[in-house]
């Protein structure tokens, strides 16, 4: 399986950079609207720091709402997916094409160095122009690789290493890309909903410092009505499923404490990540390939315990699941 970072992990084009740059002094803004030196250095660390590249940083040191906001997830499959990657990284792939894109001519599979190279050809101003797979986050706009652009190399790909994966891990899936005005949108959001749930800010702080920065970032399109109605919207400070607040422990619903289990101590624990009331991003309706839906209306932290019940399913059938197991156990 491809392993370790995305490729071109760093490599960052200027309007990469300037969003990045706008998230981070966000991050640094809302930090300060906490009271107390020790809760700030909590929320910075644990939430809000902003990596300046493509995978919000790597393993621990990764930056939490930065990958959940901006970023595609971790994947590692024998497949040309990124281990994570910008949502809106420029190549997306697809079973059929999204209306956000546009489909590439066709890929080649070129030696360089000895190595196997994707080379994807894109039609931009009526030019064909080519692209390896380290380059793809240069293409200028949104390109979509589909079924039949693989098709001709099925056979070739078959016999592929685990190193020629990680070489070649340039794409993204197009159910998981965004726009850049959805990604800093939804990090606003999901920013606000720990401030507001776990750190007792006030929603009309959230409001007034995202305004300030993004008008002194030339950004203030971004902040529309539509933003200005999510923060006021209640649903947001609280888990979608359970409807409790994200501070909300969970741990009424267990009879015992867990009992405890070996890890290899070579390794590094994440955070808390396992816990049942650990915040996990979700999308309130599932994702599509064919519309974008990682957006501040949709995404959502819920805990973890209530996240996993969900899986990919919307919260109607979520529901509709839950009331039929809970009428068969009577
Ligand atoms: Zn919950």
């Amino acid at each position: 399986m491809a392993t370790g970072r995305t490729i071109s992990a760093k490599e960052l084009t200027l309007r990469d950079a300037e969003i990045l740059k706008v998230c981070l002094n966000l991050s640094k803004e809302y930090t300060s609207l906490i009271e107390g030196k020790e809760s700030q250095v909590s929320y910075f660390e644990t939430w809000a720091k902003v990596n300046l590249s493509r995978d919000a940083g790597a393993g621990r040191g990764g930056a939490k709402i930065q990958r959940d906001a901006l970023c595609t997830r971790g994947r590692t499959d024998k497949a040309p997916y990124s281990n994570r990657n910008l949502r809106w990284h420029p190549l997306v792939v697809a079973s059929s094409c999204p209306k956000f894109a546009k489909p590439i001519e066709k890929i080649e599979i070129h030696q360089l160095n000895g190595e196997n190279v994707l080379k994807f050809f894109v039609k931009t101003q009526k030019k064909v122009v080519s692209f390896n797979s380290e380059q793809t986050h240069q293409i200028s706009e949104t390109f979509a690789v589909l079924p039949e652009h693989w098709e001709p190399h099925h056979e070739e790909l078959k016999s592929w290493s685990d190193d020629d994966w990680t070489r070649n891990s340039c794409l993204i899936s197009a159910n998981e890309a965004c726009t850049q005005v959805d990604a800093i949108e939804t990090f606003v959001a999901l920013n606000a909903s720990i401030l507001v749930a776990n750190y007792g800010v006030k929603i009309s702080k959230v409001s007034e410092t995202t305004r300030r920065i993004l008008l002194k970032s030339n950004q203030l399109s971004i902040y529309g009505d539509k933003l200005a109605s999510i923060l006021a919207d209640n649903s947001l400070y609280v888990c979608p499923i359970c409807k409790n607040g994200l501070d909300f422990t969970l741990d009424i619903f267990r009879d015992d404490e867990r009992s405890p289990s070996w890890k290899p101590g070579w390794k590094e624990n994440k955070q808390s990540e396992g816990d049942d009331h650990s915040p996990q991003v979700m999308h309130v309706n599932p994702l599509s390939e064919l519309e974008i839906r990682h957006n501040s209306s949709n995404v959502r932290y819920g805990h973890r315990w209530c996240n996993i019940t969900m899986t990919d399913h919307s919260l109607e059938e979520t529901l509709r699941f839950m009331r039929y197991i809970v009428g068969r156990h009577e």
